[in-house]
């Protein structure tokens, strides 16, 4: 991948089910068609265009990725593919992330458009290290999510539905969302702050729009994203921040209410695909910090997806449902980045201490200073079109040919 690609252009068309009124008592409409990537496009609607929604209910659309599910009891259940939850849901029924609900035997997301919050910001913050550096990431995202985590620090938008809380949000279109990125000087347009899968309609959306006009588009996400929704989003998705919450299924139950395997799949099915992959992983005390599990953490990135993966380790800061816990202590995170770098990762960072920062990229083979930063801003650029100056090898990532640095 590189940053002088052509925009892709939408070629797939779906069918779009006629609009319904809330009736969770409505019987199932026949034919049901679901969404999905792959299938015999019949004529309907384009990727990237799900039309306009109702004037009174403009942040209800229909949902892609959903499908009848045949349950006796309740007639007229869905099931939404759109996360490895792949919840059904009964009539008038929301799904785990709080904005997706089955209305009259149709799946369909309520939070198209309802933004919460949107802001530029170094994509260095997402963080990426090898993607644009020195570029700015225009970041949108909305409410609900997929997971709980009790440590989340944006769960005032992502925990919204299960707490009672109604965030201050504004609706726009995915043209206002690409206009206002160009007008910042974005390059690249971020779905983040909450799972980006859950609100994939607006983000397919956007994500089209983005292309054409010029804009790279990046996912911050937890990764569980069905192989489904891989597909779809997979033409117009440039890279991915991936939050490896830890490598073992006891954790992300306990701790997130979701299961390690689909997060695992997901990362290798998007590596699979060519999206590039920074990974991230938040350094909690008592709770996925022994060393030997970040080693083993270390090593399957080495192995799944390669040992030039950027790592990011982060500190913990007390929140949410974890206000009593302390942060992370500086020696943990040094000492699992050694461990990382011992098992073969070339690029391992430190993050949100900055008494440890690690934030240069040295080169992979030779070790040479490739790219200085301080406070998310890149201070030195070293490499020569994309490579090292001292061995020639090329630094894995997108858009390292030219400097951000200005002399
Ligand atoms: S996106 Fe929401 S409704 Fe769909 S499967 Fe995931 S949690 Fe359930």
């Amino acid at each position: 991948m590189d940053d002088t690609s052509q925009p892709a252009q939408p070629t797939e068309t779906f069918t779009k089910a006629p609009a319904v009124a809330f009736e969770p008592d409505a019987t199932l409409p026949d034919p049901v068609r679901a969404h999905f990537p792959g299938e015999e496009p019949p004529a309907g609607l384009r990727i990237g265009d799900l039309g306009p929604g109702d004037e009174s209910e403009p942040n209800i659309r229909q949902a892609l990725l959903g499908e009848p599910f045949d349950d006796p009891v309740a007639p007229s259940s869905v099931r939404c593919n759109a996360c490895a939850h792949r919840c059904v849901l009964r009539p008038g029924r929301i799904g785990i992330c709080g904005v997706r609900q089955n209305r009259g035997g149709w799946l369909y997301t309520t939070v198209y458009g309802q933004i919460v919050a949107a802001q530029a910001e170094p994509v260095e913050k997402k963080p990426f290290y090898h993607f644009m550096p020195g570029s700015y990431a225009y970041s949108i995202g909305t409410q609900g999510c997929n997971f709980h985590c009790a440590f989340c620090q944006n769960w005032e938008m992502s925990q919204s539905f299960r707490e009672g809380l109604v965030p201050d949000s504004r609706d726009v279109s995915p043209d206002e969302v690409v206009e206002e990125a160009v007008g910042a000087g974005a390059r690249s347009i971020a779905y983040t702050y909450v799972e980006p899968t859950i609100f994939i309609e607006f983000a397919l959306d956007t994500m089209v729009r983005a292309r054409a006009a010029g804009l790279h588009n990046v996912f911050v996400t937890n990764g569980y994203e069905t192989p489904e929704a891989i597909e779809l989003v997979a033409p117009y998705l440039d890279a991915a921040n991936v939050d490896l919450k830890a490598a073992n299924d006891n954790f992300y139950r306990r701790v997130c209410g979701a299961q390690w395997e689909p997060v695992r799949d997901a990362v290798m099915e998007m590596h699979k695909r060519g999206i590039w992959l920074e990974l991230t992983t938040l350094v909690i005390p008592g709770l996925n910090d022994d060393p030997h599990e970040l080693r083993a953490m270390a090593e399957w990135i080495a192995t799944a997806v390669g040992p030039e993966t950027p790592w990011h380790l982060t500190r913990f800061q007390p929140a949410y449902k974890l206000p009593d816990l302390r942060p992370t202590p500086a020696a943990t995170l040094v000492a699992a980045a050694e461990a990382a770098r011992e098992v073969g990762l070339r690029h391992v960072y430190v993050g949100n201490a900055p008494e440890v920062e690690v934030a240069t990229t040295f080169c992979a083979r030779c070790g040479e200073k490739l790219i200085v930063r301080s406070d998310f801003a890149v201070t030195e650029w070293h490499l020569a079109d994309g490579r090292c100056p001292r061995c020639k090898h090329a630094l894995a990532g997108v858009g390292l040919e030219d400097s951000p640095v200005v002399v």
